[in-house]
């Protein structure tokens, strides 16, 4: 189908893109990759009358470190996370999740802030988002703001985000013991169950964990009963089986669609957080 006629402006800065929203009065939408909101224009699912392409706004793509944390900018593609030196260097699974999302076309386009915003029940970032333990830095006409990645996520393609806000990076403290694992749909790689963990591993014992769920459910989830089976336990190939055993226990709505039934949705999270686990320690 064909979307509903719009215009098209393009942003030079941040500020001007706030402005440009605004000047909308609702009507406008950011385009940032194109790749979730132009198929729901296509199927007229939003009909934007502006929209406002963000792509090129200088402030908002790169990776940087700043103060011991690592930020990335919202229009940063998610080959330039798979990519990012250092991200390899400092938190792999961070590059490791960009370099699963999707085929070239898609990681050569879509972005950071896209994806958050959209929050697809099956995308990847999300998990690893909580699993780093993600700040996701917003600003609006009242100006910035700082979301915690645990609050973000809150139902169905809904995020902690008002219409006229916009996302313009995320900030993490760098994890080096973190993995990710993803049973992927054969057509368009998105996570069927997904799994990001992070350890923090002192002496051979692991003194906090945190894992994030993609896929399963309405929205990404922290899996915390596996996280509080990992708790204070020496570092271990038992450990990691017994914690990945009770994965998905504590997850009460879980998704059933074409591509995987409820049941083996649900089958696939200790196995999927298992393997997590597995590279996370090999991290460790
Ligand atoms: C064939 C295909 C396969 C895919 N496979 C995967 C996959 O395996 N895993 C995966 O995770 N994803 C996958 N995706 C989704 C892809 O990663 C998208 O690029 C991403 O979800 C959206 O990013 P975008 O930059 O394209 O956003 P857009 O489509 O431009 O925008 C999406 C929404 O976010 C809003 N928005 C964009 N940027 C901002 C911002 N900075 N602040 C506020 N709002 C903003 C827009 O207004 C719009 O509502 C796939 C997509 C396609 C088409």
């Amino acid at each position: 189908m064909i979307p509903i006629p719009f215009e098209y402006a393009r942003a030079t800065s941040l500020d001007d893109a706030l402005a440009k929203l605004t000047a909308t009065n609702g009507d406008g939408k950011f385009i940032a990759g194109g790749h979730s909101l132009v198929p729901l224009m296509k199927l007229r699912l939003t009909e934007p009358k502006v929209l406002i392409d963000i792509a090129r706004v200088p402030d908002l793509s790169g990776i940087r470190e700043k103060d011991g944390r690592i930020e990335i900018g919202a229009c940063t593609v998610h080959h330039d996370v798979s990519s990012s030196a250092l991200l390899r260097e400092h938190c792999p699974v961070v590059s490791d999740t960009a370099a699963e999302i999707g085929d070239p076309q898609v990681r050569n386009r879509g972005t950071l802030g896209g994806s958050l915003a959209h929050a697809d029940p099956s995308a990847d970032y999300p998990a690893v988002m909580l699993a780093v333990d993600a700040e996701i830095h917003v600003k609006g006409p009242k100006g910035w703001r700082v979301a915690k990645a645990d609050d973000f996520f809150k139902d169905l393609f809904t995020v902690d985000l008002s219409p006229d806000e916009i996302i313009v990076g995320a900030r993490f403290a760098p994890v080096r013991a973190a993995a990710y694992a993803k049973l992927r749909q054969r057509a368009s790689h998105y996570a069927v169950v997904g799994v990001a963990a992070a350890l923090d591993v002192s002496q051979g014992k692991i003194r906090s964990a945190r894992i994030g769920l993609t896929g399963a459910g309405p929205h990404a989830v922290r899996l915390r009963t596996v996280e509080q089976a990992l708790a204070g336990q020496a570092l271990s190939t038992e450990t990691i089986e017994a914690a990945a055993r009770v994965a998905g226990t504590d997850v009460k709505v879980v998704n059933g669609d074409i591509h995987a039934s409820a049941e083996y949705r649900r089958a696939m999270i200790p196995v999927f957080t298992r393997r997590a686990l597995k590279g996370a320690m090999a991290r460790a």
